[in-house]
């Protein structure tokens, strides 16, 4: 198997598969309890507070564990809402968030909530400028990806945040495609609120993280108990928080290695696709990106079944981000970029990974010469 859909999900790594283990059956206590065991489970909670946040150059007490990326979404924008409550309120978003902040702003929108969404230019970038001319007295609000899922493009994220805080507006940004890829510390970011999530860096599925900048106030949207400083209340999911810490530590300590590799073979990727197969265009190529993503249009070719040719020789890749992977739907990110329905749907996402290798880059260079070759050879037949 040939696996380049590391956006989508990662493996867990077999250090933090041990670092989780014993916190399933042997010390499975609650943390909230007061009996030495669970006195442990509480101080792995707190290890694994102070891991995520030194990860991403805060404080433990600013981070607050969810069930998710999503969920960490959500807790930002519609906890920020919640505090503005009874007042006209304005959030300033982009065309290409993920679904977790895009239709939670829809949603927002319902309850009386105005939501600007910034076009981007052919790149997949927000302009700064066009923030600021959309900021209005009633923006609470700017919540802009650090990193897109797709095209692994780079918004100008410091300067937003920059703009942000000369108008006293709070600043969101997701961030779950830029941790453990590019160096990513809150303060560089100028960030209030950044999101992060465990899958996506060899951690388990189902923990997120959100940083809330002391002093910046969320409603909670889980009530009970005083769970996550009251902010998230439901026992603690100790070995997935714990599994977390662990993948952040190391993804942490391997960050600039990975990057290198991952950059340099997704070059070779890029050149190698460019140099055997015409009629491609790679999107947000002339934008800074993430180094393992890239986002290929093989112009004239269903890109559903590229990914069924590909799966048959054991290559995993994907036309999007995988929830939109089902739907028939373009991808709004591509189509935000200019890309006509049918590119769109001719598109395909390799996402490489800490172990992709050379041989795979290469093999699947060699799988997408021959399917974009059978597809087009197809669709001639059709016209
Ligand atoms: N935000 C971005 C940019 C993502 O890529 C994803 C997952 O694909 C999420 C949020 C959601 O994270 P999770 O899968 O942890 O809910």
């Amino acid at each position: 198997m040939i696996y380049l859909d590391h956006n989508a999900t990662t493996p867990v790594l077999p250090e933090v598969f041990d670092a989780m283990r014993p916190f399933f059956c042997d010390q499975f206590g609650n943390a909230s309890s007061f009996y030495t065991t669970a006195r442990a489970v509480r101080a792995a909670l707190q290890g694994a507070r102070h891991t995520v946040a030194s990860a991403i150059g805060a404080a433990a007490e600013e981070i607050i564990f969810t069930a998710s990326g999503t969920e960490s979404d959500n807790l930002a924008l519609r906890g920020i809402c919640r505090m503005f409550q009874g007042k006209s309120c304005h959030i300033i978003t982009s065309s290409v968030e993920h679904h977790a902040v895009s239709k939670t702003c829809d949603d927002l929108e319902t309850q009386g909530i105005t939501v600007t969404r910034l076009a981007v230019d052919s790149q997949g970038r927000v302009d700064p400028d066009d923030l600021r001319r959309s900021i209005t007295p009633s923006t609470i609000l700017i919540s802009i990806m650090t990193a897109n899922n797709e095209t692994g493009v780079l918004q100008p994220v410091k300067k937003i945040s920059d703009i942000a805080r000369d108008r006293g507006i709070l600043f969101h940004t997701d961030a779950v495609q830029a941790f453990g890829k590019i160096p990513l510390k809150v303060n560089d970011l100028g960030a209030d609120l950044v999101t992060v999530s465990a899958h996506k860096i060899y951690g388990p599925k189902g923990v997120g993280a959100l940083y809330i900048r002391k002093g910046t106030k969320v409603a909670p949207l889980i009530t009970g108990g005083e769970h996550e400083h009251g902010m998230r209340a439901g026992t603690e999911n100790i070995p997935a928080i714990v599994g977390f810490a662990k993948a952040a530590e190391l993804a942490t300590a391997s960050l600039e290695t990975i990057a290198a590799r991952t950059g340099s073979l997704r070059d070779r990727f890029e050149s190698k696709v460019r140099e055997k197969i015409d009629n491609v265009s790679i999107n947000g190529v002339d934008a800074a990106r993430v180094p393992n993503t890239t986002n290929i249009t093989f112009h004239d070719i269903d890109g559903e079944s590229a990914l069924l040719h590909l799966d048959l020789r054991g290559i995993y890749a994907s036309t999007g981000s995988a929830c939109a992977t089902g739907s028939s739907e373009p991808s709004h990110v591509l189509c935000a970029m200019g890309l006509s329905k049918i590119d769109a749907q001719g598109t395909l996402r390799f996402s490489l990974g800490k172990g992709t290798t050379e041989e795979e880059i290469d093999s699947t260079v060699e799988a997408l010469v021959a399917t974009v070759e059978t597809l087009r050879g197809i669709s001639s037949i059709h016209v």
